[in-house]
């Protein structure tokens, strides 16, 4: 029996499959335009640590996490670059597997790009068109309208009904009608230079929060166990893929919702002009293995702050080397009696 807390009941509660014997799970994953950083990696590790732990309980596993390969970074860095988006894409995706690699993170079951999904965003983005709960404004972009999905603000708990007069207020500065309504469908704009696809809205390309919502329910179904992510990530982004997916099947999307907290260096937010922001790169280049750095991101409970400083990474050499010379004590004594081949742990 494995029990967790659950960000949109706030309680702890059992986490048991609904179909089976397997969980199945979804995990926003990076946006390819850069080496992602060491905050990212706290929280694909900690979706790694969870899928072990659900693994040791005696079930399956079966995780897709997205690469978000276009968006505004990604578009703008491969134009500055004055490559292909594919291209430009393509260097960090296999750079992020890499990562995962040094880091020991088993990998997921599928990990879909959302430029090779392009017409599922499409049809699900048409199905919300269908039921009026999405419209394209005049500069072309199609938008969700949050007043039409009345459970809106559930998984943030968050009374949008009692501020609602005031996004109204403010929404004429706005091809929005409200101000919280969300882009499904970006049109596209000279900036995008080669970058878009033909939609019946004309051309663009997708939203970054269409794009897990169709992912996710291509590849799990239209309610699956378990969604994971940065505790950034709960509000809106997790918020509008609930809306977009139950507004378009009228079924629950995600049982359980998990979120990682916050990553701070040194006691302070990263940022690179605090000087405090590092990729894991950075990190290697100076000594450290990934099984060290590995051992700080998941040395503090993921539902609290943890914050990441050099110290750790030495204290993180001191613990492994002592856990590493009792592994070795307990090989030995292994080997001389009942276990022959010896203990593996798999630390
Ligand atoms: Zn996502």
């Amino acid at each position: 029996m494995m029990n967790v807390y659950n960000s949109l009941t706030r309680r702890v509660e059992e986490l048991k499959p609904l179909e089976g014997n397997e969980i199945r799970l979804y995990t926003c994953g990076p946006t390819v335009y850069n080496f992602a950083h060491i905050g990212n990696f706290r929280a694909y590790a900690f979706e790694d640590i969870l899928r072990r732990v659900v693994q040791f309980n005696g079930m399956k596993i079966r995780q897709v996490m997205n690469l978000t390969d276009v968006d505004d970074k990604t578009i703008r860095g491969a134009n500055a670059a004055g490559v292909a988006l594919t291209d430009y894409t393509k260097t960090y995706k296999d750079a992020f597997f890499a990562d995962l690699k040094k880091l020991n993170i088993q990998p997921a079951e599928v990990y879909p790009a959302a430029t090779d999904h392009i017409p599922e965003m499409i049809a699900l983005v048409q199905k919300l068109m269908d039921k009026g709960v999405a419209y394209q404004s005049e500069d072309g972009s199609v938008y969700f309208k949050v007043r039409e999905f009345p459970g809106y603000g559930k998984l943030a708990h968050i009374d949008f009904d009692n501020q609602r007069t005031g996004l109204r207020c403010a929404a004429d500065e706005y091809d929005k009608e409200n101000v919280g309504d969300f882009a499904l469908w970006k049109a596209w704009e000279e900036s995008d230079g080669p970058v878009g696809w033909d939609s019946p809205w004309g051309r663009g390309r997708p939203g970054w929060h269409i794009e897990c919502s169709a992912m996710s329910m291509k590849y799990l179904g239209e309610t699956f166990d378990l969604h994971t992510g940065g505790i950034d990530n709960l509000f809106p982004h997790h918020e509008n893929e609930i809306a977009q997916a139950e507004a378009a099947t009228g079924k629950e999307f995600v049982r359980t919702w998990m979120h990682c907290a916050h990553l701070r260096v040194n006691g302070e937010k990263m940022s690179k002009s605090a000087g405090n922001f590092f990729t894991l790169r950075d990190l290697l280049e100076k000594g450290y293995t990934g099984r060290e750095i590995r051992y700080v991101l998941i040395n503090a409970h993921y539902r609290t702050g943890l914050n990441f400083a050099f110290d750790a990474l030495e204290d993180a050499r001191k613990s492994l080397s002592r856990i590493d010379a009792c592994v070795d004590r307990l090989a030995r004594v292994a080997k001389t009696s009942s276990h022959p081949e010896g203990i593996r742990l798999p630390l």
